[in-house]
Order: structure tokens, then C-alpha cells, then sequence
């Protein structure tokens, strides 16, 4: 008997619904119906893309000849600018036919696993990780092996644990530092040391560098592949400006990595997408060759809110936090709110929690499930000094509440 063929490929099938979804959903419900919601769960800068990169972008597209398609892999003038960008800052000089400029950092993270992975190859996954990773990884045939970093070890992966998951088919590994959604930051010595672990194991190193200018305190940044120059045949960095510039909406990242990789990548995106819209290209362009005192700017304003957002979650029984490294996020652990009754309820897990937190106090973050660490969430501080506040309080109150 013929079976009917199903609807949906199993392929896309397999693709989990995101767990910040049912909270999000919530949360725009309810402030519909009226009610004052504060929402943590931004993962965009507050602020809007600065002047002087929006003033190109409108140049751009008055100008005719940015109507028409670019080269497939980006426009060569970005490509130079973006080479010239990471010497300045990753200190690694790549030529500009390895760069590949794709739709947003998303889209860059995307492409590199199809670009590297066959059926079966294994992608080490430091978690808690960005929720994107594990499904572009699966749809690319991989498959994702996570390993747990605890908030006692920073969130940060281990040498030990990273042997202890390395097996035959291990072909990749997910390095993020400053981290969504941790904000963990690796020291150079750390970062080094992977790099290493990464070379002498012949794994390929997958660095998403995109919040590579928001650090805070002590912490820095470094390239691993800046760190480690023998990982460069064997190392794919994504970026965009999304963070650094606050054009999360104009969809501009890249790809950089060896020569034979980037290629086969470029052919890819030559079919599926072709060129990233030419005036964001060039709104993009503008945005990379020019200074970082805009970045700077919105920075300190980060630095504020972060220690803000640190203080207010420590002051909670029950809520431990580490304190913000870099990116725009806490990522507390909440499992001392677990298990106790507010209003009639009684979240046993992160995901209920949000969503009582969300129902009882009108207070939006994204639990941990999203990230592959229940037991914790997480809070973006890419908001206003008074919506910390306020959010934070309402919490705190809510909180005392327990039976
Ligand atoms: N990497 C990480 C770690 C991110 O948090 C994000 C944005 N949430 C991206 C990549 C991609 O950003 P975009 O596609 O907006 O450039």
C-alpha cells in the first residue's frame, strides 16, 4: 500500500518550537488587553540605529544604481571594509574573497554548518546556548552534543568536559564569547587554551564574535583564531551589526573563514538568497568603516543598566546571579523560587515560573528551557534604567509573597 507522502517535510517537522514563544505570545496578549507589562526579553539594543549610518542608507537608496542586484557573496567595497574591521579588531587579516556577507549574523550561523557538517558530524554545544544554534545545526544534519556550564564554573566550558564529549564524529565546536544568553566572557588564557584543545584535535571552531564590543569591567575580548593562528584553516568566524551598530532590523552579518569553505558557501547563497538588500549593504558599509564612539556610547549606558539589573536580582531570596561579563544579559539562577506557592500557584520549573511571573506580576524574561538550562533565566538589560527597576520591584514584591 502507497503511504501519502506528509505534509510537511520531517525535516522541517523537526524544528522545536521555541520555548520563549508561548511567554512571548503572553506577554503581547496581554499588553493588548491593556495591562503593563515589562518585558526582559529583548534581544536587540533599545536604541535606534545612529544618524550618520541611517543618512547613507537613505542616500543609498535615492541612488539607482543601488537598485539593482550586488554580487551574490556582497558588495565588494563591504567586503574590503569588513576585512579592514576584523584586523582592527579579531588582529587576523583575511583576504576579501573569504568573506561572505549574508542576511543578519542568523543567517551567517546558519550557512557555516551547511557548510561544514555531513549527516552525523557532532557540534560540540557549550550551554546554556543561544536557542538558534541546536536547530541550525540539526537542519544542517548534524548533531548538536550539549554540555552542560553551571553558573559555579561562569558558564564557561571546560577542557575536561570538552574531552570527556569529544568522540569520532566530532567535527565542530560552538565557541561564543561575550554569550547570549550568559554573558559570559572568556579570559584570553581561557580562550587560548581551547583554541588549542581545538587544533590538537583537528575540530573545527565556530566563533560568533557578534558581541564582540560589549564587555564590561575586566573582562575583554579576544579571537580565538587571533589567539591561535594554526586554528585559521579550520575556523569560521560570524559577525554583523546587529549589537554593535543597533541594526538588528537592517539584516547585515558575514562569514569569514578558509578559502574552500567559503566558496562552497557562497555557492549555496547564491541559489537560496543571493545578495543581502544593497542599501542595507551599504547602510552596513557606512556602519563598518566608520568609529566605534557610538558603540561607546551606548555601552555606558549598558555598564549602568547591568549593574542595576545585577543588584536588584541578588537583593531577591532566593535568586543568585553572576555578575554581567559582557553582551546585555543576566542570567540568573531562580531554583530558589521553585516549589513555593504565589496566588494559588506553584512553578516547580523556570518555564512555569515565567509564566506565573508573567500572569501574577506582569513581568516578562525568558526562561532557561529556551537556552537548555532550566533552572535559570533570562533577563535582557537592553532596556531603560526605569523599566529595571520597576520590572525588578515588581518581582521582588511578587516573590515575598510565597506560602
Ligand atoms: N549570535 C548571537 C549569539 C546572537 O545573540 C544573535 C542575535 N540574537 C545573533 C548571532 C544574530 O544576530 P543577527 O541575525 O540579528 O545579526
Amino acid at each position: 500500500m502507497n503511504r501519502a507522502p506528509s505534509r510537511v517535510s520531517a525535516r522541517l517537522a523537526a524544528i522545536a518550537p521555541s520555548a520563549t514563544l508561548a511567554v512571548d505570545a503572553k506577554a503581547k496578549a496581554l499588553q493588548a488587553a491593556g495591562e503593563n507589562v515589562v518585558g526582559f526579553g529583548a534581544g536587540e539594543p533599545d536604541f535606534p540605529t545612529p544618524e550618520w549610518i541611517v543618512e547613507e542608507a537613505v542616500k543609498a537608496a535615492r541612488d539607482p544604481k543601488n537598485h539593482k542586484y550586488t554580487p551574490a557573496g556582497g558588495l565588494p567595497e563591504l567586503k574590503a571594509a569588513i576585512v579592514a574591521k576584523t584586523l582592527r579588531d579579531s588582529h587576523v587579516q583575511y583576504d576579501p574573497g573569504q568573506v561572505l556577507v549574508t542576511n543578519g549574523g542568523k543567517h551567517a550561523v546558519y550557512t557555516a554548518f551547511a557548510a561544514l557538517l555531513d549527516p552525523g558530524d557532532e557540534v560540540l554545544l557549550p550551554a546554556p546556548y543561544w536557542t538558534t544554534y541546536p536547530e541550525a545545526i540539526t537542519l544542517a544534519g548534524g548533531v548538536p552534543v550539549e554540555i552542560a556550564c553551571p553558573d559555579t564554573a561562569e558558564f564557561k566550558v571546560t577542557i575536561d568536559q570538552l574531552d570527556a564529549a569529544r568522540t569520532d564524529r566530532t567535527k565542530v565546536l560552538l565557541f561564543v564569547s561575550p554569550s547570549n544568553p550568559t554573558g559570559a566572557v572568556y579570559t584570553p588564557d581561557e580562550t587560548r587554551a581551547i583554541g588549542e584543545w581545538a587544533v590538537a584535535n583537528g575540530v573545527w571552531v565556530i566563533t560568533d564574535e557578534i558581541y564582540e564590543h560589549l564587555t564590561y569591567g575586566d573582562h575583554v575580548f579576544s579571537s580565538i583564531v587571533h589567539l591561535v593562528p594554526e586554528l585559521a584553516d579550520t575556523c569560521v568566524i560570524v559577525n554583523g551589526v546587529a549589537k554593535t551598530y543597533a541594526m538588528t532590523g537592517w539584516r547585515v552579518g558575514w562569514m569569514i573563514g578558509p578559502a574552500d569553505v567559503m566558496k562552497a558557501a557562497n555557492n549555496f547563497q547564491s541559489h537560496a538568497t543571493s545578495n543581502v538588500s544593497n542599501v542595507a549593504q551599504r547602510a552596513a558599509l557606512a556602519a563598518v568603516a566608520g568609529g566605534l564612539d557610538d558603540v561607546a556610547e551606548m555601552r555606558a549606558h549598558y555598564v549602568r543598566r547591568g549593574a542595576l539589573l545585577h543588584q536588584l536580582l541578588s537583593d531577591i531570596p532566593g535568586v543568585t546571579c553572576i555578575e554581567p561579563q559582557g553582551a546585555f544579559y543576566c542570567f540568573p539562577n531562580v531554583t530558589g523560587l521553585l516549589g513555593r506557592t504565589y496566588g494559588g500557584a506553584t512553578p516547580t520549573t523556570s518555564l512555569e515560573l515565567a509564566d506565573v511571573v508573567l500572569e501574577q506580576a506582569k513581568v516578562a524574561f525568558v526562561p532557561g528551557e529556551a537556552f537548555g538550562a532550566p533552572g535559570y533565566a533570562r533577563f535582557s538589560f537592553a532596556t531603560s534604567d526605569e523599566a529595571i527597576t520597576e520590572g525588578i520591584t515588581r518581582i521582588a514584591t511578587w516573590a515575598a509573597t510565597a506560602t
